[in-house]
């Protein structure tokens, strides 16, 4: 509730007057071409798969908005660990701008669930967070169900490539009505490696998905 009270400060550099002043905003780096028009990634040269098919079969496609650096860094950091959730509403914007900029559309945006225990700690799910701002910018409804956690995994900080996958692997389930075939966004603060992406869009599938499209605001490059 406290934040409410304040004034807007910027994530990025503290300034009051706005949760993503203007100089920040213009600081922060787009995903420059070429970039892998399966995953998104930023790639030497054009390509239509730069090996992501394999590793991310259960995806459609993954989209980020900005590179994790800079001032983008800095905020999803003081959104996610400082609890500045107002912070959401400006990086779902980044995010929206490029899904329009990119042509996706989808009927559902369905955030990637924290275990419970994470939840409690934190006091939110910044991904759900997103995901509400994302719905509203994108005037979608919300889902009659949700992903969840069906088991704590320890952070994907800090692991390898492998490691991540094997975190993660079976650790996802929908509950709510199977999904009908509809295309979903899938949304998450950062994506690495897209290890978590696509082991919850696994299970989205599992449900009777459509296609699902990963998005993030910021991409960390591996
Ligand atoms: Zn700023
Ligand atoms: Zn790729």
């Amino acid at each position: 509730m406290l934040d409410l009270l304040l004034p807007p400060r910027c994530g990025g550099c503290r300034r009051v007057g706005a949760w993503l002043c203007a100089p920040c905003r213009a600081k922060i780096r787009r995903l420059e071409e070429p970039l892998c028009r399966r995953c998104g990634a930023e790639v030497p040269s054009p390509r239509s798969d730069c090996g992501c098919r394999a590793r991310l079969p259960s995806l459609t496609r993954l989209r980020s908005a900005v590179a994790y650096e800079g001032p983008a860094e800095r905020a999803i950091h003081r959104f996610k660990y400082e609890g500045w959730r107002r912070l959401a509403r400006p990086l779902a914007r980044l995010l929206a701008e490029r899904l329009v900029v990119e042509g996706v559309a989808a009927r559902w945006v369905v955030a990637v669930p924290l275990h419970r225990d994470r939840v409690l700690q934190r006091g939110f799910n910044q991904s759900e967070l997103l995901a509400r701002e994302l719905r509203r910018l994108l005037v979608l409804e919300a889902t009659a169900g949700a992903l969840v956690r069906t088991r704590a995994t320890p952070p994907q900080v800090g692991k390898d490539r492998r490691g991540r996958f094997e975190n993660v692997r079976n650790a996802f389930a929908w509950r709510g009505p199977p999904l009908g075939g509809e295309a979903i966004l899938l949304v998450d603060d950062v994506a690495t490696t897209g290890a978590t992406l696509n082991a919850c869009a696994a299970a989205l599938n599992e449900a009777g998905s459509g296609p699902v499209t990963g998005v993030s605001i910021a991409r960390v490059n591996v």
